[in-house]
């Protein structure tokens, strides 16, 4: 196992982020993930963060993340390649009923959030929620 140096929580005050139409994009190998470095063995993530406004004034984080992992399979713990591929709208609550009145828009997600915000925790939350249950090869593909 090489020690990489893992990336820096990289805070943000989340409102001033969206108001202000801000951008954050990174590219980075999954060893630099705190919480990445475990599930993933190897491969390169490209993730971007951008605030925004709608036109109803609600703030929201569009986010997206790609690149081309490995995984250890569960069954014959071999590495096994994996496509990360996600993008994701989270609306910005200040409080409890907040985000269940956004949460129930059609296709909207919403996060509670404070005075900061992790950018990289963020990521790595959206990440590790869009990974199956259990990563394995297809029945019988195991490299014997
Ligand atoms: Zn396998």
């Amino acid at each position: 196992m090489n020690e990489s140096p893992k990336l820096s929580p990289t805070e943000v005050d989340p409102w001033r982020f969206c108001k202000d139409g801000q951008s954050w994009e990174i590219r980075s190998d999954v060893a630099a993930f705190p919480r990445l470095a475990d599930e993933f063995t190897q491969g390169t993530l490209l993730c971007r963060v951008l605030g925004r406004v709608n036109q109803r004034g609600s703030l929201s984080l569009q986010l997206a993340v790609s690149g081309e992992v490995k995984m250890t399979c569960q069954r014959c713990l071999n590495g096994m390649p994996y496509t990360v591929d996600l993008e994701r709208t989270l609306y910005l609550a200040r409080n409890e009923a907040e985000m269940e009145r956004l949460d129930a828009l059609p296709g909207s997600d919403a996060i509670q959030a404070g005075e900061t915000l992790s950018l990289v925790e963020l990521v790595e939350d959206e990440v590790l929620l869009s990974l199956p249950v259990a990563v394995m090869h297809a029945e019988g593909k195991c490299p014997v």
